[in-house]
């Protein structure tokens, strides 16, 4: 039976994507190429191209192919469709408006209390949201949607901030827990919404474009006020079901350690994390140095500072030796402001997991992250263009 009505939309949306996505990866092609590549029929092509030529998205030219003349289709890059990601960072809110290729085309900031109410952050979110649409280079283009990228756990199967151990969780008052963050933006923006967390999202970006272009595992330790992580495996995003998933800095080493804010003792965080490692240095460098510029005066050589940054490399190999034994990834990403002391870093951490790890599971390599600032907002956007299907489990 034919498909109808809303199945028959539905078929439509799916078969452009198709066409898209083919012209994406491909650059130009011919009507005949474009229907090899989709396994659609040479008529439902041609229809397919009028109408994105009737939206704009795809600019026609002549070509040859064995001898004739032919129609070339190609996307037209001023009109591809872009992504906006909103990244929630402890002291501010970042929106950004990227493309396809990972380009960041404009940006917008604003600064943020770590106590502002829910309410008040989604309205900020939202501001940020409709200033960036109304950007020239923006406002022209179609927007596949929004990736909302936050520095705490999401639960993935119910979209939404957990509550946090003991009723709390840095950088996010109460209120967002369970908040239906992505209903709520949906209804006031018009753009679907997807959920991420921030090391997820970074990951998604290096794997792609950055440090670990290609590999197919890899864990990724960030290093800034708190430590997070996120895996690929199997060349996907690993979530599981509770949010807690490559949460590598509660790995814990130390059982009478200093208790930390998951409720555990002793975990990475609370010996790595940003606080700890300036609570160091306070002695030599005083109490207002910020977590970058001691990783700058490592990467220096400031004896002191390396001394610290090479003991974390410690701490950091004790507690995650035997997750890379276990899961024995081609890389390990060491990124976050801690991440500028370079090789000060590398080295102590290379070469402990060259001591420490399982000589049988371990064949690969630590780098540095080497996106910088904006790993976060593409990895989000990359989040929106493919969605769940970047995800290891899948959360419908
Ligand atoms: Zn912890």
């Amino acid at each position: 039976m034919a498909p109808t009505g809303g199945a028959l939309a539905e078929l439509r949306r799916t078969n452009l994507k198709k066409v898209v996505s083919a012209l994406r990866q491909s650059g130009t092609l011919s009507q005949s190429e474009l229907a090899r590549v989709t396994g659609l029929s040479e008529a439902t092509v041609s229809n397919l191209v009028r109408v994105l030529i009737e939206e704009g998205r795809v600019k026609l030219s002549k070509g040859r192919r064995n001898g004739r003349s032919v129609n070339l289709v190609e996307l037209d890059a001023a009109a591809e469709e872009l992504a906006l990601a909103v990244t929630v960072a402890r002291e501010a809110i970042t929106a950004a408006a990227v493309d396809h290729e990972g380009s960041v085309l404009a940006e917008r900031s604003r600064l943020r209390g770590q106590e502002t109410p829910y309410d008040e952050e989604r309205s900020t979110l939202v501001e940020l949201i409709q200033e960036l649409r109304a950007v020239d280079g923006v406002s022209s283009r179609p927007l596949a949607g929004v990736g909302l990228a936050l520095c705490v756990s999401i639960d993935p199967v119910s979209n939404t901030v957990p509550v946090g151990f003991g009723g709390h969780l840095p950088a996010f008052d109460p209120s967002w827990y369970g908040a239906d963050v992505t209903g709520e933006l949906e209804d006031e923006t018009g753009l679907p919404v997807r959920l991420i967390n921030d090391c997820d999202a970074a990951l998604l970006a290096e794997v792609r474009w950055g440090a670990a272009r290609g590999c197919r595992d890899v864990l990724y330790l960030h290093l800034s006020s708190g430590v997070g992580g996120a895996l690929i495996l199997g060349g996907l995003l690993y979530r599981g079901g509770l949010g807690g998933i490559g949460e590598l800095g509660h790995s814990s080493t130390d059982t009478s350690g200093r208790l930390c804010v998951c409720g555990n003792r002793g975990c990475l965080e609370t010996k790595v994390g940003g606080e700890a490692l300036l609570s160091h240095v306070a002695a030599l460098h005083g109490d207002d140095l910020a977590l970058g510029r001691l990783a700058e005066l490592a990467r220096s050589g400031d004896p002191g500072c390396v001394r610290i940054v090479t003991d974390a490399a410690q701490d950091i190999v004790s507690g995650l030796a035997n997750v890379v034994a276990v899961l024995a990834p081609q890389r390990f990403i060491l990124g976050g402001e801690l991440a500028a002391a370079g090789p000060a870093l590398l080295d102590p951490v290379s070469h402990g997991m060259q001591r420490m790890a399982s000589p049988r599971n371990w064949r690969g390599n630590v780098v540095l992250a080497e996106l910088g600032g904006h790993a976060i907002a593409i990895g989000a956007a990359r989040f929106v263009f493919g969605g769940t299907e970047l995800c290891l489990q899948s959360m419908k």
